[in-house]
């Protein structure tokens, strides 16, 4: 299995925090296993929630806790986070700019599987109202669906604003199976025509994370579940490049010990926090290997080497794992 390829795809949104670590881990833990590669690739199509030095403290904080990076973005010598690997550049905004995005948009409208959206914010947030007092889920409602690409291309020309939707066919089941939450199927009637990209020009995640997941051969996508209603829009646009879909695996969120989603407001949450703190990487790690999963020894001591040789996602709990600081330091007081 040594063609396993798994990626953690951050957006720089902010410092990295325990859970991006815990899912960061999973990936490596599992790609390591499978004699297979990590890559990291940052996710920054979202230029209005970019924050200055993100970029540079997820590698600095990845590289702190011992998971080394074979493929995407590192820090050179002077710390400036540069691509390294055949995929290049595996930050997005490069990508942008670059045009790899383009070739794909344009395969999906040539062959009627994307149309332009000419919409005004306006009409849309119109729409929603409308569809909300009519106690319905707002959705797009298609009205831009019947104009012909050629038409559509005269617009774009003439300087009218636009984004490009998927065209999803009507009531066609999506399938997908994820190791965790097993198989998930949606109706397409049940679905958005999801914005593919955006007035900007800059493609959404949704299309982004498709299309570099493919270029980028990855074989599993391991990521927290709140991306797993997400994740039949990704399956749809993998369907309709022909491409194969990757395995999927959501993992459960994790909480804290009053079963709040763990945020700031519930205590320290930043790696940087407990780095400062004096935390040891090694101690950390292995605590968030063991928020939502077990090994079948109950040994709760393991080094990254008998993490990487024990970790399995049938043992990855259905449930939220929860981070407990008292653990934390039972386990790091042995190190
Ligand atoms: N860029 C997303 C995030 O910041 C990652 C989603 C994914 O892994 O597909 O959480």
């Amino acid at each position: 299995m040594s063609d396993v390829r798994l990626r953690f795809a951050p957006s720089p949104t902010g410092y990295l925090h325990i859970g991006g670590l815990r899912t960061a881990l999973y990936n490596f833990l599992y790609a390591k296993q499978n004699g297979g590669k990590f890559l990291l690739r940052i996710e920054d199509t979202d230029r209005t929630r970019y924050v200055e030095g993100a970029i540079e403290n997820l590698l600095h904080e990845l590289s702190w806790a011992g998971i080394t990076v074979d493929e995407g973005v590192v820090l050179d010598e002077e710390g400036k986070p540069v691509s390294k690997g055949d995929c290049k550049p595996y930050i997005q905004s490069e990508r942008v700019e670059k045009g790899i995005y383009n070739k794909y948009i344009d395969k999906l409208l040539e062959e009627d599987k994307a149309y332009y959206c000419f919409c005004t914010q306006e009409r849309l947030d119109k729409l929603r109202e409308q569809q909300k007092a009519d106690g319905k889920v707002p959705r797009y409602d298609g009205l831009c669906r019947g104009i012909s690409l050629e038409e559509a291309k005269k617009r774009v020309a003439a300087g009218e604003s636009h984004v490009i939707r998927m065209k999803l066919p009507a009531n066609k089941d999506i399938t997908f199976h994820d190791a965790i939450k097993g198989n998930v199927t949606i109706n397409t009637n049940d679905m958005d025509d999801q914005v593919l990209i955006k007035s900007d020009g800059f493609p959404t995640y949704h299309f982004a994370v498709v299309v570099d997941d493919h270029e980028m051969g990855i074989t599993h996508v391991v990521r927290g579940d709140e991306w797993l209603p997400s994740t039949p829009k990704h399956v749809y646009l993998y369907e309709a490049f022909g491409w194969e879909a990757p395995e999927y695996v959501h993992l459960p969120t994790v909480l804290s010990k009053s079963g709040k989603k763990l945020s700031k407001r519930t205590g320290d949450v930043s790696v940087g926090d407990f780095r400062e703190m004096g935390y040891l990487p090694e101690g950390l790690i292995n605590y968030l290997a063991l928020v939502g999963w077990s090994p079948e020894t109950n040994e709760e001591i393991l080094s990254l080497d008998e993490l990487i040789k024990q970790f399995s996602f049938d043992r990855v709990s259905k449930s939220g794992g929860v981070f407990d600081k008292e653990k934390l330091d039972w386990v790091n007081g042995h190190y």
